[in-house]
Formats: C-alpha cells, structure tokens, sequence
C-alpha cells in the first residue's frame, strides 16, 4: 500500500469477503471439532520451530486472509496441543464445549467492554444474572455477590486486598512502606493449595516468606490443628494473620479442606476465609457431591472457575465476596471521564469496573449464558457426574493391576496413581528416586505416542501421574484405549529395561 491510500484501501473487509471467510471459518471449526480425535494430542515440535518459521518484521501491506488462514492451518496448527482432544487427560482437562464457542464467536464479534453499566447495559445485566445462577449452583448464601475476572489467580489477588483493607489499615491510600504500624501480615494454606497465593502475596506486597503452607493428612486436607499452631505463634510474635484459604478440590488431589473447622478457627481469631474452589466448586451441582462444599457458605470469599469444569471456555473465573463493599472500597476509583449519565441523574447502577484493578473487562458473561442454557443445570450435573464415574472407572483399573497403585482417594474427575513395578512376575521392591525415574520415564512415553496427554505432580514427595477427565468429549472407549497405552508402554519399558543396565541396577 502506497503512502496516500485511497479511501477504499482503508476500513476494514468488504462485507461479501467478509461473509465468505466467515463461513469458510465456522466449517473449520465444525470440522475441527468433528476430527480433532484423528491428531495427535500433542505436537512434536521443538522450542522455537514455529518462531522459525514466522517472519521476523511485520508486513509492510495487508495481506489476502486466503493467504493467512492457509498459514495457519500449515504453520500455526501444528504446534498446537489440542486441549479439546478427548484423549487430553493433563491439568483439569478441557471446557471446550460447542455452545461456549459460539458465545465466543459472538463476543469477539460485539467486543464490547463491560467496565460500566454505561458501556453496555446488556453485558453488565447479563454478568449479574449469569453470576447469580452461579452462586445458586454453588448453594451460597444470597449476601454473596460474584464478579468475574479472568482467572481465580487474579480473584485470589482481589480476595487478599479487601481482606487487607478491612484490618484498618488503610493501605489503600497510605501504602505499606515505611510504616511501623503495620505488623507483618500473615496468610494460610495448605501444603498441596495453589501456588497463586505466593503469586498474590508478591504482587502485595505481603512477602512471601509470610505465606505459611500448613501440612496436609494421608488425604492431603490440611491439618487443622498445625493451622491452629501456625496462627498462635504468629500472633505471639505480633504478626498478623490476614487471611486462611481453604481449599475444596485441591491441584494436584482434588482433596478437599475441612472447611467448617477451619471456618470456626478464622472466626475465633477475626482473620479472612477464602475457598478456593476453582476446581471442586463444580462438585455442589451434585447431590451426592454437594457435601464437599460444607462450611463454604461461611467463608469471606470464594472463586470458582467455570472454565475449569463447568463446560465455559477459558477465560472465566469468578469471585464470590460476602460483604462486596469491601472490595469496592479497595478499588472503586472513578475520573471523571468514566462518570456515566446515570450516575450524573443518581440512578443506582452496578459498574464492575469500581470491583477489580481492570478498566476494559471482556464480555465473558455471554458465553456462560450461552452454555448454562444450551445444557440446563441438570445437563451440567449429568456431565460432572460422568466424569466422576469415568474417573472412578479408572481408578478401578488401576487397583486392579497390581503393577500400579492409586496415590490418593478419587473424589471428583481426578485419578493419581504411579506404577511400582515393571511386571506381576517380579515384584521389585523399589523405593523412593527410582520409582520416580521409572513413572517420568513411562509418562514421557505415553506422551510422545502423541495418542494420549496426561500431566504429572508430586504428592508427599511421590511423582504421581494424573488423569483429569472433564471433557464432554471424552468417553469410556477414550479412557479404555489411554489405559491400554499406559499398559502397554510400561510392558515396554520393562523389555527395554532388560538392556538398560544403569537403570537396571537402580530399579
Ligand atoms: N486454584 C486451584 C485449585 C487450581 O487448580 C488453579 C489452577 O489450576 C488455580 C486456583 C488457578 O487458576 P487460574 O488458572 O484460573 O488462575
């Protein structure tokens, strides 16, 4: 394009082109979804392959979009680790569901902000509604008021700021450098909670030498009465404990907290509860699984992700507060310029900008809205449920070889388990590094066939390897052909183990 376009180089495509692409895009996406079994779940690409591949400037003109979805598919799509796959087993599965695409599409689409009320009606009446639904799914009191940030790590952020504020301290306006009034502030949580804590404790400032990690039980819940210690001996040395996360569906276990009790110590010593149940919060769709939530409605605040196992494509994590005003004190900031008409004429309207550090907020609410009403509350349960069953099914495969073991109760869509022995025939007794040599050998095998992708993590120092199940997409035969492949690759390793003599010795 010359310096001086003329004016119909300039604007965007012209609506047929448009139209056209559109369609060609959406039967992508439809064929993607009906073959995504066909590819491998993970590329074999190196670090820095697709970098290699891209150039290095951007493009002095435009180019035809023929040309750069013909990249994408050939340059693009093959370092891409298809999180919708149904044999993706790593993390907490996949929320890819085909009505989420859909609000996604029409958000990208609208791209409105839903700072204030103002900047669009519709996207901050639906985030209230489509939250409230929620938080009657999660069977939380009505004080509690949701907001929704992008991920529980930034709703964890947000928690620990109101908490913060409540104390008195008013950090908000003074700060915390230089001021001996402000004791050190101390938080709580247990071995096996989300490592977003240190994350929040450095972005505020606390120090992450004041995050103490409480020890968890044989079932990785925390331990109450090391909670208990931890907060008298700060107390005694003039610490003050802010805040105690208890967590129901923990990482790596999905364990969960004892919640009530641990409620009952934050009320003796005035200090902030927040659950994270980012994870497990799903599980209070179920009636057999509503008991996991216990003691949830007597906490501060609570997250739960919907992008993690309520079917919502990413980004969507919201934050439940008890007293919303505490956040609002935190954060609501208004200049001018942000000042709406209804304000000006004294109408009560809810701005979430006044909840969070973020001014532009995308329009997530709609793709919730869209899945809630495409499946039904009853949907959703049916689908949470059978990955229980999926999980315990395998769970249930897993004790029935005695070539592996099952490293922590299975109560939601989360199996961990390690195998501790090559073969039946000959039961090694291994022990300790070896055992962890020997299931990142077999976890790095199962993944490089490229049919299935599972994740690992460590419990009480043990590697345990992880199944999440969650997709909607995932069946019995998928989980059946993974648990063939895990067998079969370990039967491997215990032939090529016969010519490994270095590994031999140690195993
Ligand atoms: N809490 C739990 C229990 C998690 O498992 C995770 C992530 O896996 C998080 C919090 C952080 O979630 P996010 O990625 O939304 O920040």
């Amino acid at each position: 394009m010359n310096q001086h376009a003329s004016a119909q180089d300039l604007g965007d495509l012209p609506d047929d082109e448009f139209r056209r692409l559109l369609q060609e895009v959406a039967g992508w996406v439809a064929d993607y979804r009906a073959g995504i079994e066909t590819r491998r779940v993970v590329p074999e690409h190196h670090p820095g392959a697709i970098i290699k591949e891209l150039p290095a400037a951007p493009p002095e003109g435009g180019q035809p979009l023929d040309e750069i979805l013909r990249d994408f598919d050939s340059v693009i799509m093959p370092g891409i680790v298809h999180w919708g796959h149904p044999a993706f087993l790593g993390y907490f599965a996949t929320t890819t569901t085909a009505p989420g695409i859909l609000g996604e599409m029409l958000t990208a689409a609208l791209n409105v902000s839903a700072m204030t009320w103002q900047t669009s009606p519709a996207a901050t009446e639906l985030e209230i509604v489509v939250l409230d639904w929620m938080r009657q799914m999660l069977r939380l009191p009505r004080e509690f008021q949701g907001v929704v940030y992008d991920t529980a790590s930034v709703g964890l952020l947000h928690a620990l700021a109101a908490a913060r504020e409540e104390l008195g301290f008013d950090v908000r306006r003074e700060g915390l450098a230089g001021r001996p009034d402000v004791p050190a502030l101390t938080l709580y949580a247990s071995d096996q909670a989300h490592s977003s804590l240190e994350k929040a404790a450095i972005t505020l400032g606390l120090g992450e030498s004041n995050v103490r990690r409480i020890s968890s039980d044989s079932e990785y819940k925390m331990n109450v009465d090391a909670l208990r210690q931890a907060i008298e001996e700060d107390l005694r040395a003039a610490r003050r404990p802010l805040a105690v996360i208890a967590t129901v569906g923990t990482t790596s276990a999905t364990s969960v907290d004892p919640v009530a009790e641990i409620a009952d110590v934050c009320r003796k010593h005035r200090v902030w509860l927040h659950v994270d149940a980012a994870y497990g919060g799903a599980m209070a769709l179920l009636e057999e699984g509503r008991h996991v939530m216990h003691g949830v409605e007597r906490a501060d605040s609570v997250i739960f992700n919907p992008h993690k196992w309520l079917f919502v494509p990413l980004d969507f994590s919201a934050l439940y507060v008890r007293r919303p005003d505490s956040l609002r004190s935190v954060f609501s900031l208004v200049p001018e310029y942000l000042r709406g008409d209804a304000e000006r004429a004294n109408e009560t309207v809810h701005n979430y900008m006044d909840y969070g550090i973020q001014l532009g907020r995308r329009f997530r609410a709609l793709k919730a809205w869209f899945v809630i009403r495409a499946f039904g509350r009853k949907g959703l349960a049916a689908r949470i449920r059978e990955a229980c069953r999926l999980a315990r099914l395998v769970a249930d495969w897993v004790k029935a070889d005695e070539r592996f073991e099952l490293l922590a109760p299975v109560l939601m869509g989360v199996v961990c388990f390690r195998a501790r022995a090559l073969s039946i025939e000959v039961k090694e007794d291994f022990t300790g590094a070896v055992l962890d040599e020997l299931n990142e050998r077999l976890l790095a095998n199962i993944n490089a066939t490229g049919a299935v992708y599972m994740t690992h993590t460590r419990l009480h120092g043990r590697l345990a390897l992880r199944i999440a199940v969650g997709n909607v997409l995932t069946t019995e035969k998928h989980l059946a052909q993974a648990w063939e492949l895990i067998c079969n690759q370990l039967a491997r390793l215990a032939v090529n183990n016969e010519g490994d003599k270095q590994l031999e010795r140690r195993i």
